[in-house]
């Protein structure tokens, strides 16, 4: 069932923001550190593994991770330069391996299938470590297997600055006696599922029939089921055939009327900005494009920190339309696009009233999943009634 032919290396930085804060002020070396909202409703971005250690984690409340380890140093946390850093090791990587995914803003996959009898996977892969250790300056563990899903479970048993190589025959061993929690993609009301039916540990779950797990999981179960038999058939998606989010709009007559154009901009990037996080990822590059009545085209494109926040989104979007439209001409049509996708959730460009808009967009995306994206928008965003 496993094939042997596919060797899949995941790399992934350590507490990638906290390392970076490090890097950047050594003294906070060897404390617990909180990167994340400081305020009563914010939320941990990363922490360090001294934070750990009390119980604290991702995503969870700071206003929790204050009361679990209340020496933390908390930081606000800076995503421009996390995005720099990220950048650089993307570059790096890219210059050195055949196949490359970056799966989000501090974990890629490489693809070294074919590749392993020239080099030694396991050889090149901790060269790779070591050029990002020393080059960047920042801690990195990977995995090694045959899949993306054992790597990447390779990567999470071995860190901080751990290498671990699970060879086809050895998978399921290595498997086996892991919690279920373990495997990517299986959040906290799976678990509670499956966890009911007596199901903790990988091996029980591999052990279940499939049917059975598809009929209490939905379709996602059965995938579920594969990763716990150590399948997993999802390629390694290379960097620059990862794909956009873009949406355009032709106008039913041709305008210049700048006022309006921009409320529609605002209606786009709202709906795209919902689909980004819908999906869970981050956008690094936006690009506006507009064509003018006598069909030209023209586009610009700004490169931004990591966000799917609407605000950000928003304000780029405009900036980048004042800047493109610069000549007295009816417009046709105008798109927006948002590319350089990465996985992932993490805002921390969150502070005061940023903070409490994301909490607003929280609560937006809540209702529109249920009701529909149109059910609930921005007052600026309702398009104004035709006037025509
Ligand atoms: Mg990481």
């Amino acid at each position: 069932m496993k094939t042997d032919s596919k060797q899949i290396i995941h790399i992934d930085q350590d507490a990638f923001f906290v390392s970076v804060e490090i890097k950047k002020n050594s003294s906070l070396a060897g404390k617990p550190i909180i990167i994340g909202g400081l305020s009563d409703r914010g939320v941990v971005a990363s922490c360090s593994y001294e934070a750990r250690k009390y119980g604290v984690y991702s995503a969870m409340p700071s206003r929790m991770a204050k009361q679990l380890c209340p020496h933390a140093i908390f930081i606000k946390g800076d995503m421009a330069d996390y995005t720099n850093y990220s950048q650089q090791i993307t570059e790096l990587l890219k210059e050195r391996v055949p196949v490359l995914e970056k799966a989000s803003i501090d974990e890629h996959y490489i693809d070294m299938t074919g590749m392993d009898r020239f080099f030694g996977s396991m050889k090149f892969a901790h060269e790779l470590r070591q050029s990002i250790l020393h080059q960047i300056g920042l801690p990195v563990s990977f995995g090694l297997s045959i899949n993306k899903t054992v790597s990447k479970i390779a990567t999470n048993e071995c860190k901080p600055n751990g290498e671990l190589y699970v060879k086809s025959h050895e998978v399921q061993d290595f498997l086996n006696p892991l919690s279920i929690k373990k495997i990517p993609g299986l959040g906290d009301a799976t678990y509670l599922k499956l966890s009911e039916m007596g199901v903790r540990k990988i091996f029980t779950l591999s052990q279940i029939p499939a049917d059975l797990i598809v009929k209490v999981l939905g379709k996602n179960g059965f995938s579920l089921w594969q990763k716990a038999n150590g399948v997993d058939l999802t390629p390694v998606v290379p960097y620059r055939e990862q794909k956009s989010i873009g949406t355009q709009q032709t106008f039913d007559i041709d305008t210049m009327d700048v006022h309006h154009i921009k409320e529609i901009i605002t209606g786009m990037v709202t709906n795209i900005a919902y689909e980004l996080r819908q999906k869970q990822k981050l956008t690094a590059c936006i690009t506006v494009t507009i064509r003018y009545s006598n069909f030209e085209t023209v586009t610009q494109q700004a490169k931004i920190p990591y966000t799917s926040l609407d605000t950000t989104l928003i304000a780029k979007a405009k900036e980048l339309f004042d800047k493109v439209y610069n000549r007295r001409m009816l417009l046709r049509l105008v798109g927006v696009k948002l590319s350089h996708l990465v996985g992932g959730h993490e805002q921390i460009e969150l502070y005061g009233t940023a903070e409490r808009k994301y909490n607003l967009y929280q609560y937006m995306d809540k209702v529109r999943n249920k009701y529909g994206i149109s059910a609930v928008q921005l007052a600026t965003t309702i398009p104004p009634k035709k006037k025509y």
